[in-house]
């Protein structure tokens, strides 16, 4: 469904997790169990402080799908206090700075690391035009080019690392390596956006930090290189997961967190969607809300080709997150 036999073949071949897996069959596309997954704290020696979370795009029926990140109803409403606390606190830093506006157009610097096995084009060594693209993309789908709401941010890229590292590939979501990885290439303030790029555990195609107010080192966005305009991941190659995880970096969650009830995602303007969805059902209506599912939206788990938009009210969302977190 989707994966390549080949890209199969490598997912599904010796990468541990400690997270819960969801275990879709091949036939389960559009239906996600209603359970989900949160990894705990990693148990590793250098501990995560508890405020960081992760969040994670996947590709349906691989087989072993891992649902690695999705947030419980507490864990959301831990962020929500987050982030109007630390908004509190940005308000109070700024009286005391005599500034009294917050960002209204940002200019997000962007450090796309390319981890490599080797040489190859397997390997994970694409291309910088590819790197160029997935960069465009962003600016398209966060302007609004793509038939979405025009949001505050563009993106400028600063430089591509290549870093050749076997014992970094593939990416491994929530591992040692991972940590190991952003500690060593992570560049710039709370506000530059670090790309990591290359084959991923776990037939995902990427996963992103939310933010916090105590800059991290895991902080940034980690996609599938192939998921690139461009790339070998079919239905999944224009680039819309690095879309999806940068929104995840600027505090949007899902379109179908929290399901049918309560404050789902914490957006005004995105329908109540049940569960995600996959490739392009249109017309899906899961919950007796007003409105139809919201496949198009890049914060669903659609294909690349179904989805093409952020609301006003994500836009407004991702603003507020920056002024709160991120902005200098
Ligand atoms: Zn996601």
């Amino acid at each position: 469904m989707g994966l390549r036999p080949n890209l199969l073949t490598r997912r599904t071949a010796g990468v541990a997790s400690t997270t819960l897996a969801l275990l879709l069959s091949t036939a389960a596309v559009g239906v996600v169990p209603a359970a989900s997954a949160f990894s705990a704290a990693p148990t590793e020696v250098c501990v995560e402080p508890a405020d960081v979370h992760s969040d994670a795009r996947v590709k349906p029926g691989s087989g072993a799908e891992h649902e690695p990140n999705e947030l419980t109803l507490a864990e959301t409403r831990e962020r929500e206090a987050d982030m109007a606390a630390a908004l509190r606190e940005r308000a109070r830093f700024r009286a005391g700075a005599g500034a009294s506006t917050m960002a209204a157009a940002v200019t997000i610097p962007v450090v796309v690391h390319v981890i490599q096995e080797n040489s190859t084009r397997a390997g994970g060594n694409i291309p910088d035009s590819m790197v160029n693209s997935q960069i465009n993309v962003l600016n398209q789908s966060f302007s609004g080019a793509t038939g979405g709401a025009s949001t505050a941010f563009s993106f400028q890229l600063q430089k591509i690392n290549r870093v050749t590292n076997p014992s970094w590939y593939p990416i491994v979501q929530g591992s040692s390596a991972e940590r190991s990885m952003k500690t060593s290439l992570r560049t710039g303030g709370k506000n530059t956006l670090n790309i990591y790029l290359g084959e991923l555990s776990d037939s995902l195609l990427g996963w992103a930090t939310f933010p916090t107010r105590k800059l991290n080192s895991m902080d940034g966005v980690v996609v599938l290189s192939e998921s690139l305009p461009g790339g070998t991941a079919t239905n999944y190659n224009q680039g819309d997961t690095g879309t999806h995880e940068v929104g995840h970096w600027l505090n949007l969650y899902h379109t179908f967190q929290g399901g049918c009830s309560g404050s789902g995602d914490s957006v005004s303007d995105t329908a109540a969607e049940a569960s995600p969805a996959y490739q392009c059902p249109t017309g899906r209506d899961t919950c007796t809300a007003p409105g139809t599912d919201p496949i198009t939206n890049f914060m669903d788990y659609t294909y690349d080709s179904c989805m093409h938009q952020f609301t006003a009210g994500q836009a407004s969302r991702m603003l507020t997150a920056w002024n709160a977190y991120r902005a200098a």
